[in-house]
């Protein structure tokens, strides 16, 4: 019987926000422990479950020890690293002791220390350093926007990752990589070779459905095709909202073969990569050249996709650039999204039917509009719990079947529809405005704070979608971000 240790930690870290993540951030989603950990996680649709669905087809003893998820949000304090090893670390040292065979991580691959820019990186090293001379084969999984780094890949043998963005296969890269785990603990001896061409993509270019990365991805699935040694190519365009010098696109080939030889097949993905630079980077254009466009069609649903404040990129989601536009252009029967637990706490001191003047977002900094104060009519109060419409979404996969968006508060402020929250929630389910009394297949236009990760819930109702440049973090304009740790020339930014 094969004996694996099982743990992970997941975070997409954007340097560039003011706050840090600390570990109640983690307890807030996900940090489960042991017996904790397999009560979480077996039987749903995230990649620890599809790890452990494997683990169980194939008969494995598994030691759970410790994983933890959080949204995405700032660069994460030390003390989450700290706590993680000083568990993992333990669990591991027991384990050695009893008899162990293979580890296996769930990571994300873009998490950042306040400490250790390469976050995996330094976790991975910590976990091949305490094996000493073992040959233990580690295996872990990776979100598409990984920020991969060559230490990664040093202390590492196998990495599997998403190949859907919105991620709607997040299970399957776990269960890869349970699978070719196996595989290794067999007695094949993969390692990891990645490469890093100098460019960045943002989050739009990321998206598995659009060029550039519609042609990486069927490159990458040709080479497996025609080289077996090849266990697993995964396309990582990366997370561009962080200073870090792994940032930007990557490319990384488990292989059981020469590992010169799987670098040197990888280069021509290097090179399209880089060749399309400008593919990688569309841009947003102002909402103020959208809003006459969107304000023509006669019917709605219209989405107007605000990527500068993408909650699932780890922007505050109290961005008003959409909210000032449906005011000013007289947008009734529209609707947005805005997370301002304060707003939301003075609805929740007043009654169904009052008026009220709120100071409504741009509270969290500096950079995502200016705060609106308005006279709003109080519509309704929840909890703000609700269902997931899709079950199999990317969000499920993180939150599981239940959303919990603190005390929330539908108002309406000129025929405009504002649904304040307690806790940012991505628009990745339809659910999110159904619960809350809005119907959104009869809304005319909806502000939703994302880049791609919407689509799978939205596009199937949307008439029309524009993307709209807004002010945020989350802006696809790389340019506007002051990267110091990134290294150059990196296209587009360089010449
Ligand atoms: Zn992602």
């Amino acid at each position: 019987m094969k004996r694996v240790l099982i743990g992970g930690l997941v975070h997409e870290t954007h340097t560039f926000l003011a706050e840090t993540t600390d570990l109640q951030a983690f307890s807030r989603l996900i940090w489960v422990q042991g017996s904790g950990l397999l009560d979480r996680c077996q039987g749903d649709v995230s990649p620890m479950g599809g790890a452990l669905e494997v683990a169980q087809q194939r008969g494995w003893r598994v030691y759970p020890s410790v994983y933890g998820a959080a949204m995405p949000s700032g660069t994460v304090a030390d003390e989450v690293l700290e706590t993680w090893w000083q568990r993992f670390g333990a669990d591991l040292d027991q384990a050695l002791q009893e008899g162990l065979d293979g580890i296996l991580l769930i990571l994300h691959g873009a998490m950042a220390f306040t400490s250790f820019a390469d976050g995996e990186g330094e976790l991975l090293q910590r976990v091949r350093d305490r094996l000493g001379q073992r040959r233990l084969p580690i295996a872990a999984d990776l979100d598409l926007h990984a920020n991969f780094s060559p230490r990664m890949a040093r202390n590492a043998n196998i990495f599997t990752g998403y190949r859907q963005n919105p991620h709607t296969d997040a299970r399957q890269a776990g269960e890869r990589a349970a699978q070719l785990l196996d595989l290794a603990m067999g007695g094949a001896r993969p390692q990891v070779v990645c490469l890093k061409p100098p460019v960045i993509y943002s989050p739009k270019g990321t998206s598995t459905a659009a060029e550039p990365v519609v042609t990486l991805e069927a490159m990458a699935r040709q080479l497996e095709a025609d080289h077996p040694e090849l266990l697993e190519v995964c396309v990582l365009p990366g997370f561009a909202y962080a200073d870090v010098p792994c940032a930007g696109v990557s490319f990384c080939a488990t292989t059981t073969g020469d590992p010169r030889e799987a670098e040197a097949l990888l280069q021509p993905l290097a090179r399209y990569a880089l060749a399309q630079a400008q593919a990688g980077n569309p841009q947003d254009p102002p909402i103020d050249e959208v809003m006459p466009r969107a304000m023509a069609l006669a019917r709605g649903p219209i989405g107007l996709i605000e990527p500068s404040d993408n909650i699932g990129g780890g922007t505050p989601g109290d961005g008003t650039g959409i909210l000032q536009a449906l005011i000013s252009y007289g947008a009734t029967n529209s609707a947005v999204v805005i997370n301002d637990p304060e707003a939301a706490a003075a609805c929740h001191t007043a009654s169904t039917g009052d008026r009220l003047t709120l100071p409504i977002g741009g509270k969290m900094d500096r950079f995502h509009g200016p705060t609106l104060t308005l006279p709003v009519e109080l519509l309704r109060r929840s909890d703000g719990r609700f269902a997931l419409e899709n079950e199999k979404s990317h969000l499920a996969s993180l939150v599981g079947r239940q959303v919990d968006m603190g005390p929330t508060a539908l108002v309406r402020h000129q025929g405009i529809y504002i649904l304040l929250t307690t806790n940012k929630t991505p628009p990745m389910d339809l659910g999110q405005l159904r619960s809350q009394g809005l119907v959104p297949e009869e809304l005319y236009l909806i502000g939703i704070k994302a880049a791609i990760s919407h689509k799978a819930a939205y596009d199937p109702i949307l008439r029309e979608s524009f993307y709209v440049d807004t002010p945020g973090l989350g802006a696809s304009d790389l340019r506007r971000f002051p990267y110091r740790h990134l290294p150059r020339p990196m296209a587009p930014l360089d010449p």
